[in-house]
């Protein structure tokens, strides 16, 4: 049996056993100095219910239906769940998938990776390393120069211009409410 074929049997006993996923942000562990780490009861509070379908519970909006995906604006895009700048808009492309889509992280560590199997493939899930919500995923067929694609819903992200983003960084539970309704 070669890699290949191994990779393919974990994966289909994984979907087989439903021992994927998904992946819940629940179980991930910040270990940022400034880590928000809250009960599921009190995310429901503060979140509306879509948000925490994609964040808390690894939800995925449909494609084109999102408010970023064809948005250009100049702006930085912070966590709808902890208010943690994630992305910029000049690591921002069109990828055409409907989703928006970066070629890099803000900082390195605002993002944090994690394995997922929960589709019977072997994915990287892409979490913000402030509040481990589920911002999305990362592949390896992005442009220059990281060749990197950060597939991340829009529901995950509040957009802040750049004029108003001097400052971002505090804790702020439900993000800055910027572009999720
Ligand atoms: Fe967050």
């Amino acid at each position: 049996m070669n890699r290949r074929d191994l990779v393919k049997m974990t994966a289909a006993t994984c979907a087989l056993w439903a021992c994927g996923g998904p992946v819940g942000a629940a179980e991930f562990k910040s270990t940022r100095a400034d880590a928000v780490d809250l009960t599921p009861e009190k995310w429901r509070e503060i979140l509306t219910p879509q948000e925490y379908s994609v964040l808390r519970d690894a939800g995925t909006e449909r494609a084109f239906t999102g408010d970023l995906w064809d948005d250009h604006e100049d702006a930085v895009f912070v966590c709808a769940g902890c208010g943690l700048p994630l992305f910029d808009s000049k690591a921002k492309f069109d990828s055409g998938t409907g989703w928006p889509s970066f070629w890099e992280p803000i900082a390195k560590d605002a993002v944090a990776d994690r394995v997922d199997t929960s589709l019977g493939v072997v994915r990287t899930e892409s979490l913000c390393a402030r509040c481990g919500g589920h911002l999305g995923h990362v592949f390896r067929d992005g442009p220059k120069p990281t060749f990197l694609r950060y597939c991340i819903n829009s529901v995950s992200l509040d957009k802040v211009p750049r004029a108003q983003a001097s400052g971002l960084g505090a804790v702020q539970l439900g993000g800055v409410g910027g572009s999720t309704p």
